[in-house]
């Protein structure tokens, strides 16, 4: 059995956005020379989600008005008593999800037609790190 670890980072230049990164797991999964196994991607960061779904910009806007129906950026969270103003940020990583799992058969990623892996910023503008864990043989 190999392993392969690889870190991301990402910086944008919005507080909140969506970035395709498939094609840098991808691109990890070729490094790996893994032909058959799994793929692990998860943000290293609480406001933050890795989520796999379709590349349709509408779709992306879909999702932020909802989250911001579930939880408004502007509300007055508990969590802002400590000084920060980010509740927001961690309610929509747990709404998003953590992290994605994904099968690598014959040495690509094994997906529907439409799977698209996107890193859900939700606190950004400053450096964040992504870890691709790699298992198979
Ligand atoms: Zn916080």
């Amino acid at each position: 059995m190999k392993i392969h670890t690889k870190y991301l980072t990402i910086k944008t230049e919005k507080r909140i956005d969506f970035v395709n990164i498939t094609e840098q797991v991808r691109e990890a999964v070729r490094e790996s020379g893994i032909k058959e196994g799994i793929v692990l991607v998860n943000p290293m960061h609480i406001t933050a989600s890795v989520f796999i779904n379709d590349n349709e910009s509408g779709l992306l806007r879909d999702f932020q008005n909802w989250l911001e129906k579930l939880a408004p950026k502007d509300f007055d969270y508990n969590h802002h008593q400590t000084g920060e103003d980010n509740g927001f940020s961690h309610l929509w990583r747990t709404l998003m999800g953590r992290e994605t799992v994904i099968a690598i058969t014959g040495g690509d990623l094994d997906f529907g037609p439409w799977e698209t892996i996107f890193y859900g910023e939700f606190d950004g503008k400053r450096n964040k790190r992504i870890l691709i864990k790699i298992i198979g043989e």
